[in-house]
């Protein structure tokens, strides 16, 4: 069989850079050649030759043309190789593999706690374990993996790919993960912010065309959104784009890990809401949640104080989304992060915010706006870090 490998290390230049750059994209997912060509930016006729070019050499196979949602789509041809994507939250690591001839609906997943506040260093094994059970799962070992992408949940610096500065606990300046996942893997890692993960990932698994303006919110221990306007993802001059978790709600609210004061984060991070339930039950003798997680799912015990947490939650994130849609006028937000399995005790609330606050124009009507829970969660991380780890491949 066939090695994805001897395709992913030609070198980048001339024609091969186009052959190279279309295979990678087909591995992120099958698609119709006019998506490859907006996805890729490159010409139609440009997609058009050199698909059939590597149809010839039995690379891609295009479905033939007809009925069906496949119709026209162009298609790995079977091959070894297998892609990552690792997801390092506070709480949490997430890990998927995929083997790059198959769709993205078909990965292997890890999921376990602790994460990235007990530190990197210690954290490092248990990645290795879960992606090697992971790849394993596929069929295929750890010297069949030929790309990685790493999504954490801090600013990345687009020019350097490292933590913007200042770099906020429990990360450390000198904390380079992506370089050591790299040296351990063998394969280049990139890193980036994971919200623009979780971004990216729903604008190319669950969006239809590949232009599509995608809004999306991670909402666990803070709050940040990932932007794609049309197939860019916005970071910003120095991967500062997107914090909203640092927008300023309440000029006169308490004080922020970022310096701030009044910021989304302090009202709707899972800190705040935990201390909210303990404040409303303190002197009493009831258990109180010490995880989001654990709130949401009293919430859906039916537990009134929880849930009306959550309710407000959704409405003070609502308030901020809406200065969003006036001024991006998205097509699409979703919502992802451990908030989301709260489900409509936050959309719902949230909804009645945008209505309230934002331009008709930009929320309305249904075929032009949506806000929902992710599809994708909780590996909409790990699927945008694994879309980037072979995307990084096109230039190394
Ligand atoms: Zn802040």
């Amino acid at each position: 069989m066939r090695e994805a490998r001897e395709l992913l290390d030609v070198p980048t230049q001339g024609r091969e850079s186009t052959r190279k750059r279309l295979v990678i994209e087909v591995m992120v997912k099958s698609d119709r050649q006019s998506q490859l060509s907006r996805r890729t930016g490159l010409s139609q006729a440009l997609v058009s030759t050199t698909v059939q070019d590597l149809a010839k050499d039995g690379i891609v196979e295009i479905d033939a043309p007809g009925g069906g949602r496949s119709r026209g789509k162009v298609r790995l041809s079977r091959m070894r190789g297998v892609a990552v994507g690792v997801d390092l939250g506070f709480n949490h690591i997430s890990v998927a593999a995929r083997p790059v001839d198959q769709p993205h609906d078909r990965i292997a997943v890890r999921r376990q706690s602790p994460g990235a506040n007990i530190g990197f260093r210690r954290l490092l094994p248990d990645v290795l374990r879960l992606i090697g059970e992971a790849v394993e799962e596929t069929g295929q070992g750890m010297a069949d993996v030929v790309s990685a992408g790493l999504s954490v949940p801090r600013m990345v610096d687009p020019r350097t790919g490292k933590f913007t500065t200042p770099v906020l606990p429990p990360w450390e300046p000198e904390d380079q993960p992506a370089a050591e996942l790299a040296a351990e893997l063998g394969v280049p890692v990139v890193m980036d912010n994971d919200a623009n993960l979780g971004a990216l990932a729903e604008q190319t698994y669950t969006s239809e065309e590949a232009v599509e303006h995608v809004v999306y919110v991670k909402a666990s221990t803070g709050v940040g959104i990932g932007i794609v306007v049309g197939s860019n993802l916005v970071r910003g001059r120095r991967g500062m784009a997107g914090e909203i978790g640092h927008l300023t709600v309440d000029p006169n609210g308490e004080m922020c890990l970022c310096g701030g004061r009044g910021c989304l984060d302090t009202l709707v991070g899972a800190e705040s809401l935990l201390a909210k339930v303990k404040q409303s039950q303190r002197g009493g003798a009831r258990d109180v949640p010490t995880t989001l997680s654990a709130l949401v799912l009293k919430a859906r015990d039916g537990d009134a104080v929880c849930t009306r947490v959550l309710n407000d939650a959704g409405r003070v994130l609502g308030f901020a989304l809406a200065q969003l849609c006036n001024l991006i006028n998205p097509h699409r937000i979703v919502i992802g992060g451990e908030l989301a399995e709260a489900r409509s005790m936050v959309l719902d609330t949230c909804r009645q915010e945008l209505a309230r606050f934002a331009l008709s124009g930009a929320i309305a009507p249904a075929a032009d706006f949506e806000l929902r829970a992710s599809t994708l969660s909780p590996y909409a991380e790990a699927q945008g870090a694994l879309i980037l780890g072979l995307r990084c491949r096109s230039s190394r």
